[in-house]
């Protein structure tokens, strides 16, 4: 490629199709090296028509393809373009991914993190694996916990109820208290790391994170005995390997807070953090365009947590891996979350 200089390349590893149509065949990976004049979406465009010129089809989402040529990272880079996203958003759990990266650049920082991709190649080769869900109340995070806790034949861990109560608490104060009382919870919940070899993989529908973005304000603005308790306990804390963020959109929210409103809700679990959100908060006329409003602000917070630098607040240990996964569509939510917790394997 002109402009394109390839400095290192690693062995092909084949590894076991994960994510796209059953049966199909495994796959090579590999990953190169290079050193270029070409700023980033030029490269991308370079990689491209390569794929073209191999006759790439685009037909089946992940399924078989002649070749796949993915940008992964670029120094230091951190860029989200509708076309490109460096780093790649799915590289930290994706062994097949790793592995041939650290043949080639195991010291080669990841910017978001700020891991060495030997690092990252670690943080998913432990025995055990904590893997927390998490999202506003209404994403789903207690039915893909339990869906990747079935998948991994692993332990789920359901807390998420305390924090939709939390959300629902218009006064800081009183927001702090229950927030703290939910991280004691939490943090009672889980078992700690034990150092013997068995395989196992703990599953929660919550991250301690999610309680430091909800009162970050408060903590920040009007520091207090209980935020300061709040902020060293989650800080304490070891963020779990892997966060898979849920995000959904306005309407998938409307949506659920108007099933929620409906005579099904009560009697099924699917979205009970949201229910207990809307029925928990002491002011009565709050309308569901508000509840909207106030989810969605929240889910921009702890976005903003888990984004690229800067990230907000500073002092929250963030995962090693994280990855974002659009929840409108519950099936689609689980069936990404499935597939990003199979490419750790
Ligand atoms: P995948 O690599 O996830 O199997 P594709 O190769 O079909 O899927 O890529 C889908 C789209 O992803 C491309 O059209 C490209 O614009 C976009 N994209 C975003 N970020 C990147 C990146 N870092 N590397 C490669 N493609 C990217
Ligand atoms: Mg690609």
């Amino acid at each position: 490629m002109p402009g394109v200089n390839v400095l290192q390349t690693s062995h092909f590893h084949e590894s076991k199709a994960v994510g796209g149509p059953v049966d199909q065949p495994a796959f090579l990976n590999g990953a190169c090296l290079l050193e270029t004049d070409l700023p980033p979406r030029e490269l991308l465009g370079t990689l491209q028509a390569v794929e073209n010129t191999l006759e790439r089809q685009r037909d089946v989402h992940w399924g078989p393809r002649t070749i796949d040529l993915d940008l992964l990272l670029y120094d230091a880079l951190q860029l989200d373009h509708d076309d490109l996203t460096v780093p790649h958003p799915r590289m930290t759990t994706r062994r097949f991914v790793l592995e041939p990266c650290v043949e080639i650049a195991p010291d080669f920082l990841h910017p978001s993190t700020g891991c060495s991709l030997r690092d990252l190649l670690d943080n998913i080769s432990r025995p055990h694996r904590r893997i927390a869900i998490c999202g506003v109340p209404g994403t789903g995070t207690g039915e893909v916990a339990s869906a990747v806790a079935d998948a991994t034949v692993g332990h789920a861990f359901h807390g998420s109820i305390p924090l939709a109560r939390a959300l629902a608490q218009p006064d800081p104060h009183k927001r702090l208290e229950l927030s703290l009382a939910a991280a004691e919870c939490w943090h009672s919940q889980l078992p700690p790391e034990s150092n013997d070899n068995e395989w196992q993989t703990n599953v929660s529908d919550y991250w301690l994170g999610s309680l430091a973005t909800l009162n970050q304000e408060t903590i920040d603005t009007a520091p207090c005995d209980l935020g300061k308790r709040l902020q060293k306990r989650i800080a304490s804390c070891p963020a779990p390997h892997v966060l898979i963020v849920l995000r959904v959109s306005a309407d998938a929210l409307d949506e659920r807070i108007r099933f929620c409103r409906g005579p099904f809700a009560g009697g099924s679990d699917i979205f009970a953090d949201l229910e207990a959100c809307l029925t928990s908060s002491p002011v009565e006329d709050i309308n569901d365009s508000s509840w909207r409003e106030q989810l969605l602000a929240a889910q921009e917070r702890l976005l903003a947590a888990v984004g690229s630098a800067p990230r907000v607040p500073a002092w929250l240990p963030i995962p090693k891996g994280v990855v974002l996964i659009d929840a409108d569509d519950l099936g689609d939510a689980t069936h990404h979350a499935l597939a990003a917790v199979e490419a750790m394997a």
